[in-house]
C-alpha cells in the first residue's frame, strides 16, 4: 500500500487544527487505497498548539509530529517536514484551510498518471488586501523577468509531491530558504491544478508585511545582510545627489560662469565615482554576506521532539 504524508507547518494554529484535521480525517476515508500519516511541523508555537497536536496524535496512530526548538519560519519547518515525511508522496498543506484538502483527491489521480510535483495555481486569491495583492503581483513580474528563478505566480506551497521530489529538497540545505524556487529549480514532471484561494478560517495571517518582504528579497537575492543592502541603498542616493548637483553646476557655470577654472568637473567627478563605489561595494558586500552565512554550515534546525506511532 502506498503512503502518502501530509505536511503541516504550524505557527500559532490552535484554532485550526481540530478544523483541520476533521477535513483530513474525511479525506483519509474517502481515499481508503492509501495509508496515510499526518505529519505536524510545530515551528516554535507560543500557543497551545503543540498540546493540541499531542492530544490528536493520542487517538490517531496515523498523525506524527515534529516540534522545532524555536520558530525558524515556514519555509525551514516545511524542510524539516521533508526530513521527516515517511510516505511515497508528500502533500504540503496549510493549517489555516485556505488550502483546500478537498484538492488532495484530483492530486493523488495526477500523481498516480506519472506526475511528480502537482501543484495548485490559485485563481482567486481569497480576501487579501489590495496592496498585497497588487505588491505579490508586482513581486512574481520583477521575479520572472530578472529570470533568476523561473517562479510561476499563483502558486504557493500547496501541492504534492513525489519521492524523488522530497529526496531532492532534503538534499538542498541553504540556510537563505525560497522553497518556491526550490520547486522550480529541481524540476520533475510538473502538473498543474487550478482553485479559488478560500479566506483564513480562523485567526490571522502568520504571515506580516515584514515577513513577506524578507521572504521576498530571500528570493531575489538568496539571502538578506542589511546593513550591507543599506550601503548600496547610500550608493545610489549619493549618485543620484550628486548628479542632480553636477547638473545645477554645470547650469550655474553656463549662466554666470566660474572664477575657479576646472572646479566644476572636479567635483562632479569625486562625488559621482564616490557613489558609484559605494554602490559597487554594497552589490559586493550582498555577496560576501551570504557567503558568511553559508559559510557557517550550522543544522538549518533543532528538533525538540519528534513522535510517531510507526518509526
Ligand atoms: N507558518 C510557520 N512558521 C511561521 C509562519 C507561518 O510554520 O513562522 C505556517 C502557518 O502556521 C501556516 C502556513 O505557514 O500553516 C502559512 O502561514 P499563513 O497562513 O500565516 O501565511 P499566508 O497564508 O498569509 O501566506
Ligand atoms: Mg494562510
Amino acid at each position: 500500500m502506498k503512503k502518502i504524508s501530509i505536511i503541516v507547518p504550524c505557527y500559532n494554529e490552535q484554532e485550526s487544527l481540530q478544523l483541520l484535521y476533521q477535513e483530513l480525517c474525511k479525506l483519509m476515508k474517502a481515499e481508503p487505497a492509501y495509508a496515510w500519516e499526518i505529519l505536524f511541523v510545530n515551528d516554535g508555537s507560543k500557543d497551545e498548539t503543540l498540546q493540541v497536536i499531542q492530544a490528536l496524535s493520542a487517538q490517531d496512530p496515523s498523525i506524527s509530529y515534529v516540534d522545532l526548538s524555536r520558530n525558524y519560519g515556514k519555509e525551514t519547518a516545511m524542510l524539516a517536514g521533508f526530513d521527516y515525511a515517511q510516505g511515497d508522496a508528500c502533500v504540503i498543506i496549510d493549517a489555516d484551510m485556505q488550502d483546500p484538502p478537498s484538492l488532495i483527491p484530483q492530486m493523488i489521480k495526477k500523481w498516480e498518471e506519472g506526475y511528480d510535483d502537482v501543484y495548485a495555481r490559485r485563481v482567486d486569491r481569497g480576501k487579501e488586501s489590495w496592496l498585497r495583492r497588487k505588491l505579490s503581483m508586482a513581486y512574481y513580474r520583477l521575479l520572472t523577468k530578472s529570470s533568476r528563478i523561473d517562479v510561476l505566480p499563483n502558486v504557493g506551497d500547496f501541492r504534492l509531491l513525489d519521492k524523488r521530489c522530497i529526496e531532492a529538497l532534503r538534499t538542498l540545505r541553504e540556510q537563505g530558504r525560497y522553497t518556491k524556487g526550490m520547486f522550480c529549480y529541481i524540476g520533475f514532471r510538473k502538473a498543474e491544478i487550478t482553485f479559488d484561494r478560500q479566506d483564513r478560517a480562523v485567526g490571522s495571517s502568520k504571515m506580516s508585511y515584514r515577513s513577506l518582504f524578507h521572504l521576498a528579497i530571500e528570493g531575489l537575492m538568496s539571502y538578506t545582510t542589511a546593513p550591507l543592502r543599506m550601503a548600496s541603498i547610500l550608493g545610489l542616493l549619493v549618485s543620484l545627489i550628486s548628479f542632480i548637483y553636477a547638473l545645477w553646476i554645470l547650469v550655474k557655470t553656463l549662466i554666470w560662469g566660474d572664477p575657479v577654472a576646472g572646479f566644476p568637473t572636479l567635483m562632479v567627478v569625486i562625488l559621482f565615482l564616490g557613489g558609484v563605489q559605494l554602490l559597487a561595494l554594497g552589490v559586493l558586500g550582498e555577496y560576501v554576506g551570504r557567503i558568511f552565512h553559508e559559510s557557517k554550515h550550522r543544522p538549518n534546525y533543532f528538533v525538540q521532539t519528534y513522535y510517531s506511532s510507526k518509526k
